[in-house]
């Protein structure tokens, strides 16, 4: 396990991660999977709750190039960045493969739909017993549809810090075995965002492409600095 600046995350690959997905099926008990970005990590620093709920989640991978980088800096090398949505795909493509079912709560309307029309053209065999929006105001319902799909699998992108709140909140009512938080991966596999060009991917600079193609986002991505300066200021202290 590494850690930055107080939130900690498991040095795993994207097919460690996997084989920890498998090892939480065979457990009864519902597991939640996170996936730490540097914008969480400096958000975790002003909310002890995220901060607690990431400590305290049952995986939490490295969503950060950056975080890769820093890990080698200071001699505890993180193994690679394992994308959540890398890793919400391979959890898909393995476990759909077993007949587990899925359902896919978050984004705008008609989002989760889109992004389910494209995973069932892509993945033969997968089963979605559900999916919601991620914008309501009753709880209640929400809960009640999930209970009824009785996924093995939840998604949940309901933006980041909520989501994991929401999940964290709920996980132990919803009993699924297997849940994780996902930001925008159903804008991405819906098509209504584009993900990086495989090149930026490759180059590890896909925050370059968002930052051309949102450049709203500018604002957000100061928490990269930011992050840069607390392992800076934790390594030197
Ligand atoms: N979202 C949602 N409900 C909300 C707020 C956000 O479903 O109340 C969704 C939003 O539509 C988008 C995703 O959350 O699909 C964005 O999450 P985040 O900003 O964490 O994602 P990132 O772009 O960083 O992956």
């Amino acid at each position: 396990m590494n850690n930055f600046a107080g939130i900690h995350v498991d040095n795993v690959t994207l097919n460690e991660a996997i084989d920890k997905v498998r090892g939480f099926f065979a457990s009864a008990d519902p597991h939640m999977i996170v996936t730490p970005n540097p914008e969480m990590i400096v958000a975790a620093q002003a909310d002890q709750e995220l901060k607690e709920i990431i400590n305290s989640a049952d995986l939490r991978v490295p969503d950060g190039i950056s975080m890769v980088v820093v890990s080698r800096i200071l001699k505890k090398p993180l193994k690679e960045r394992v994308s959540g949505i890398d890793l919400m795909l391979k959890i898909i493509g393995v476990f759909s493969r077993q007949g587990k079912k899925v359902y896919l709560l978050g984004g705008g309307a008609g989002i989760a739909e889109a992004a389910a029309e494209k995973l069932i053209s892509e993945y033969p065999g997968i089963r979605i017993t559900g999916i919601h929006d991620g914008y309501f105001n009753q709880d209640v319902e929400v809960i009640q549809n999930i209970k009824e799909a009785q996924p093995d699998i939840l998604f949940v992108g309901l933006g980041a810090g909520r989501q994991e709140k929401w999940l964290n909140r709920h996980l132990k009512e919803l009993n699924v075995p297997v849940a994780m938080t996902i930001g925008g991966s159903l804008d991405v596999i819906s098509g209504h965002k584009k993900r990086a060009p495989k090149i930026f991917q490759k180059m590890c600079i896909e925050w370059l492409y968002r930052l051309i193609t949102e450049p709203h986002r500018w604002k957000r991505q100061l928490a990269l600095p930011k992050f840069l300066w607390l392992m800076f200021v934790e390594s030197a202290s």
